[in-house]
């Protein structure tokens, strides 16, 4: 299971013990977090989001996850709770959450060729093989399809009625291409 499924089922179960139905879903620091900060029409909008996340881009076919978008990771505790916690539940491997624990809270590599990665994820290095199979990180010619896909979900997500986001939301992924290339 990747990480948006994971975050999906964590969400339904959420909704579930809402209702009454159900166990506090695991990890409990973030579904409390979560509980705390959401009413019940908050979580089926966040529901809602993720699913909408997790098909287009199945649909899209590409390979690198997009990021969870921020109305979504706010109530979630992903900008607020413990940073190992967090690395955890999205599924971002050791190596990576060890590096950005060490102080690398952004991107700082040169990479090869340019690179695809899930917005907010740093890896440990540019081309980090766990952190691909994560599909957190591709290297690629081409990152068009990628800010299609952006596009996409902004469309679809406004049609949910997601607010538009604060200037700091710089999307779903990264590009980041090699020194060499940037003028
Ligand atoms: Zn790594």
């Amino acid at each position: 299971m990747h990480a948006l499924e994971r975050v999906l089922n964590f969400l339904q179960d959420l909704q579930s013990h809402l209702e009454g139905t159900g166990d506090l879903p695991e990890p409990h620091p973030i579904a409390r977090f979560a509980l705390q900060r959401t009413t019940p029409h908050d979580l089926q909008l966040c529901t809602a989001i993720v699913e909408t996340e997790l098909e287009l881009w199945e649909n899209s076919g590409l390979h690198v996850r997009p990021a969870l978008h921020p109305y979504v990771a706010e109530r979630l505790g992903v900008y607020t709770l413990d940073d190992e916690l967090i690395g955890r539940f999205l599924d971002y491997p050791d190596c990576c959450v060890d590096y950005f624990l060490d102080g690398h809270t952004r991107y700082d590599h040169d990479p090869p060729t340019t690179t695809v990665l899930t917005e907010g994820f740093v890896p440990c290095r540019a081309t980090c093989d766990r952190a691909h199979r994560a599909h957190l990180l591709e290297t690629t010619d081409d990152p068009a399809p990628y800010r299609e896909l952006e596009r996409e979900l902004e469309r679809a997500l406004q049609r949910l009625g997601v607010p538009s986001y604060h200037s700091a939301y710089e999307g779903f992924y990264e590009i980041h291409a090699p020194e060499r290339d940037r003028t």
